[in-house]
C-alpha cells in the first residue's frame, strides 16, 4: 500500500463520449428499453472511463463518480434520505430514484438547483428530525468492486457529510428551528459504516468532497467540520481520507482540515486566489498529502504548465507529499478535443478537454517528481500553443475596443419607470394579469431533423427557413387559440439559447461534440468565447418580424443576456470577465435596437444565469454584481420608453442577487416559482421591487401537468404578495424540453385559471 495518493482527477464526465447515457436514460424513461439495458450501458461507460484514466497513468483513479442522474441524489439514496412520499409510491429502487429526480403524475420531484456557481444542477435532499439515516444502498462499494474486477483499484468519491447537509433543505413539517446540519452526528454514523465497508472491500483511499467550504461559512459550521473529520479520522480500520474543497478559496476551513486526522487535502489553485498564501502559513500539512488542483476542471484552455509547475514547486516543502490534480471534477468539461474536426485549427490548438487535462495532470506530476528534464520534450511541445494564444492578433478587434472606450454612464440608463409604464400600456393595451410564455415551445423531432439536414447539406437554407416559418405559424396559431396575450415565436430556429447567438457573433467558436451535463440526461454544448465580441448583422429580427406579421397580438422578441452568454460559454481567461461582458452587451444592444426598429414592442432579454456566476464569497459579490447589472442595462437601455423590456431568471431563491433584480430595471421579470410556491414574491417585496413580475405557475422541469385549480391557487398566493396590476402569468421557464400535448393542456389550464382569477378580483 502506497502512502501518497499520486496524480489524480477529482471526477470525470459520465454522460458518455457520444452521450450514450443520455440516450439510454431517455429510452428507459420512454419505456422503449428495460432496466437491464440501461444498467448495461452504464456499466460499459464506467469501465471505459476507469480504463482510460488508468492507462493514462494517473496515480489514483476515482470511482463512484458515475451517476444515473445526480451525485447529490445518489448520496441521499445511499444514506437512506428518501422522503416518505417517494417510498409510498412503492416503486422498485431505480424508479424510486427517478421519481425523486423527475416526479411522477401524483408526486412532484425534489427541488433542483445549481451546483455552486456552475451550470450543473443537483437535486436538493430533504432532511428532517425524523429522516431515518441508514446505509440503504451499497452502490459505492459495488462500483469499487466492479472496477477491481477490471484490475483497477479505485478511490471511491462521495459528497462529504457537511456539504451534503449544507446543500439539503429542511423537510416539510420540520420545526423552524431545525436545520439539516443538526443531524450531522447521526449521518456520520452511516458515513462511518460505509467507510468501514469500503475498507473491508479493499479501498485504500476515499474522497469526501467538501466544496461547501469554498463559500462563506459560519464559525459554528467550521466547528462542525472540525468535529466531523475528527470523528471520521479516528475510526479504526478505515480507508485513508482525501478531502478536497473546490470552486474557490477554502479560507479557514483549510486550517481545520490540515489539523484533522485525515491523510490528504485538496485545493483549487485556479479559482482560489488566496489559497497559495494560506497554504504557506500552515504546518498541519507536514504529515499529509496535498493534492494541488492546478489543472482547471471547469474551463477548456490548455494549462500553462510552466506556471503551474512553479506554483507546485513552491508547495513541495509545505506538505508531506504533493500530488498534482484537477481544480475540481472534470464533469464540467467535454470529453475529448480530438473529436472536434471543425474548430478553427489555431483555436483548437489552445484547447484541452477532459482527456487532454488528464494528460496535463500526469505530465505535471511527473515533472514535479521526476524533474523537468525527464519530460523536457513534452513540456516544450506544450509551451507552443500557450505562447501562440498569448500573442494572437485575432484576439483583439479595434472597433470593439474603441466603442467600449467611448461609452458614457447614461448609456446604461432608461427613462423614468412611471412614464415607461404609461407609454407601454398605451402601446400594448394589455388586460390585467397578462398571460405569456418564456419563449421556447417544444422542439419537435421535425424541427431538430430540419436543423440536422441543413447542417449536413441535405436541405438548403430556403427549405430550412420554410420549415421554421411553418413551425412559427403553428406556435402563433396555438397561442391565439389558447388566448394568450403576449405571444412568442417559439424559438424553433435555436439549438440552444447561448450557442445560437454565439454562432452569429464574432469572437466565438462552437464545438460539434463538446457536450457537458446540465442536469439528468440534459447536456449543453457551451460555445468557446476566445476573442473580442461583436455582432456583424441582425440575428433574430427576420424571425420576430415574421411572427409579428401573423398576429395582431404583440410578439415578444427573445434574446439572451450578456451574463448568461458568459455563464454558459467557456470564456477567455486573459481579461476580466466584466470587460468581456461589456462587449457582449453591446452586441445584444444592437440586436434590441434592431428589433425595436422592426416594430417589436416587447423584448425579453433572458438572464437565467445571473445568480449562477455570483462569487461564492460575499466579499466578491459587490464587484461582480456591478459589472453584471451594468452589462444587462447596457444591453437594454438603448430603447424608447414605450418598448417593454422583459427579463427572465431561472430560479426562485434570489438570496444575495435580490437587490440586483431591482437594479436591472426591467419592466417585467419572470422567474421560477411553481416548485417553491411563490415564496419569491415576499423576498422581492422586502427589497422594494415594484415592477411587473411573472412568478412561474407551471413547473416545466417535470412532465407533470398542473390542473387549473392548482394554478388558480398559485395565482391566489401570488396576489397576496403582488397587486394585480403588476402580476403576469407564465410558466417557470421555456417549454422546449416538453411535448406539445402536455404544453397545450398546461397552457389551457393556465388560461382558465387566469380567467377565473381575473373574474373574481
Ligand atoms: N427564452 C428561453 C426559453 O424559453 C429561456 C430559457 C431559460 O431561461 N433557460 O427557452
Ligand atoms: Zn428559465
Amino acid at each position: 500500500m502506497t502512502s501518497e495518493i499520486g496524480s489524480t482527477v477529482l471526477g470525470y464526465p459520465r454522460i458518455g463520449p457520444q452521450r450514450e447515457l443520455k440516450r439510454a436514460l431517455e429510452s428507459y424513461w420512454a419505456g422503449r428499453s428495460g432496466e437491464e439495458q440501461l444498467r448495461e450501458t452504464a456499466r460499459t461507460l464506467r469501465a471505459q472511463s476507469w480504463r482510460e484514466l488508468h492507462e493514462a497513468g494517473l496515480g489514483s483513479v476515482p470511482s463512484n463518480t458515475f451517476s444515473y442522474y445526480d451525485q447529490v441524489l445518489d448520496t441521499a439514496v445511499t444514506f437512506g434520505a428518501v422522503p416518505e412520499r417517494y417510498r409510498e409510491l412503492e416503486l422498485d429502487p431505480l424508479d424510486t430514484y427517478f421519481a425523486m429526480a423527475r416526479g411522477v403524475e401524483s408526486t412532484p420531484p425534489l427541488e433542483m438547483t445549481k451546483w455552486f456557481d456552475t451550470n450543473y444542477h443537483y437535486l436538493v435532499p430533504e432532511i428532517g428530525p425524523d429522516t431515518g439515516f441508514g446505509l440503504a444502498d451499497r452502490t459505492p462499494v459495488e462500483r469499487f468492486q466492479e472496477a477491481r474486477e477490471l484490475g483497477i483499484t479505485t478511490r471511491p468519491v462521495l459528497v462529504g457529510p457537511l456539504t451534503f447537509l449544507l446543500l439539503s433543505k429542511s423537510a416539510e413539517g420540520a420545526p423552524s428551528s431545525f436545520a439539516p446540519l443538526h443531524r450531522l452526528d447521526d449521518l456520520l454514523e452511516v458515513y462511518a459504516e460505509l467507510l468501514r465497508e469500503l475498507h473491508r472491500a479493499g479501498a485504500e483511499w476515499v474522497q469526501l468532497d467538501e466544496p461547501a467550504f469554498a463559500a462563506d461559512r459560519e464559525p459554528a459550521e467550521l466547528e462542525k467540520l472540525r468535529g466531523a473529520y475528527r470523528r471520521l479520522g479516528e475510526l479504526t480500520a478505515r480507508p485513508k481520507l482525501f478531502v478536497p474543497t473546490y470552486f474557490g478559496d477554502p479560507g479557514e476551513a483549510l486550517g481545520v482540515l490540515a489539523a484533522s486526522p485525515i491523510e490528504a487535502v485538496g485545493v483549487d489553485l485556479v479559482a482560489g486566489s488566496t489559497t497559495m498564501e494560506v497554504l504557506s502559513g500552515l504546518t498541519g500539512l507536514r504529515n499529509k498529502t496535498l493534492v494541488a488542483g492546478l489543472v482547471e476542471g471547469r474551463n477548456i484552455w490548455r494549462t500553462d504548465l510552466d506556471d503551474a509547475l512553479s506554483k507546485a514547486a513552491t508547495l513541495l516543502g509545505l506538505a508531506g507529499e504533493v500530488s498534482v490534480g484537477t481544480s475540481c471534477s472534470l464533469l464540467h468539461v467535454p470529453y475529448d478535443v480530438e473529436a472536434e474536426r471543425d474548430i478553427d485549427p489555431q483555436v483548437k490548438s489552445w484547447l484541452a478537454f477532459a482527456r487532454q487535462k488528464v494528460e496535463e495532470v500526469v505530465l505535471l506530476d511527473r515533472a514535479l517528481h521526476e524533474g523537468r528534464e525527464a519530460v523536457r520534450d513534452q513540456l516544450d511541445k506544450a509551451r507552443a500553443p500557450i505562447e501562440d494564444r498569448r500573442n494572437a492578433a485575432r484576439l483583439h478587434d479595434k472597433a470593439v475596443r474603441d466603442r467600449i472606450s467611448k461609452l458614457r454612464p447614461r448609456d446604461a440608463d432608461r427613462g423614468e419607470y412611471t412614464k415607461r409604464r404609461a407609454d407601454q400600456q398605451r402601446a400594448l393595451g394589455l388586460p390585467p394579469l397578462p398571460t405569456t410564455t418564456i419563449g421556447s415551445f417544444p422542439q419537435t423531432t421535425d424541427v431538430r431533423k430540419a436543423r440536422a439536414q441543413l447542417r449536413d447539406g441535405k436541405i438548403d437554407e430556403a427549405t430550412y427557413n420554410t420549415r421554421m416559418v411553418d413551425e412559427i405559424q403553428r406556435v402563433i396559431t396555438m397561442q391565439e387559440e389558447l388566448g394568450l396575450d403576449v405571444l412568442v415565436h417559439g424559438e424553433p430556429e435555436r439549438n440552444d439559447m447561448v450557442q445560437y447567438f454565439s454562432e452569429y457573433m464574432n469572437g466565438f467558436v462552437s464545438t460539434l461534440n463538446g457536450w457537458v451535463q446540465s442536469y439528468g440526461s440534459r447536456c449543453v454544448r457551451p460555445p468557446i468565447l476566445f476573442g473580442d465580441v461583436s455582432r456583424p448583422e441582425p440575428i433574430t429580427v427576420e424571425w420576430a418580424k415574421k411572427a409579428q406579421s401573423m398576429t395582431n397580438k404583440p410578439v415578444k422578441g427573445m434574446l439572451t443576456g450578456p451574463v448568461t452568454i458568459l455563464a454558459w460559454s467557456f470564456v477567455r481567461d486573459d481579461q476580466p470577465l466584466g470587460d468581456t461582458a461589456n462587449q457582449v452587451a453591446l452586441a445584444i444592444r444592437d440586436e434590441v435596437s434592431d428589433l425595436e426598429s422592426a416594430g417589436i414592442g416587447v423584448v425579453q432579454v433572458d438572464e437565467p444565469a445571473l445568480r449562477e456566476l455570483l462569487p461564492l464569497r460575499s466579499e466578491r459579490h459587490g464587484q461582480y454584481l456591478e459589472w453584471a447589472v451594468r452589462s444587462f442595462r447596457l444591453a437594454t437601455a438603448g430603447v424608447t420608453d414605450a418598448t417593454q423590456i422583459h427579463t427572465h431568471l431561472c430560479y426562485s431563491e434570489f438570496g444575495e442577487v435580490i437587490n440586483a433584480i431591482v437594479d436591472l430595471d426591467a419592466d417585467v421579470t419572470s422567474l421560477e416559482a411553481a416548485r417553491s410556491r411563490m415564496e419569491v414574491l415576499d423576498d422581492l417585496n422586502e427589497v422594494g421591487f415594484a415592477r411587473g413580475v411573472g412568478p412561474g405557475v407551471y413547473d416545466i422541469h417535470s412532465p407533470r401537468v398542473p390542473d387549473s385549480d392548482e394554478i388558480e391557487k398559485l395565482l391566489g398566493a401570488a396576489l397576496e404578495a403582488v397587486p394585480a396590476e403588476r402580476l403576469w402569468v407564465n410558466p417557470d421557464c421555456g417549454l422546449k424540453t416538453r411535448g406539445y400535448e402536455e404544453v397545450r393542456t398546461a397552457l389551457e389550464n393556465m388560461r382558465v385559471a387566469t380567467e377565473r382569477v381575473r373574474g373574481s378580483s
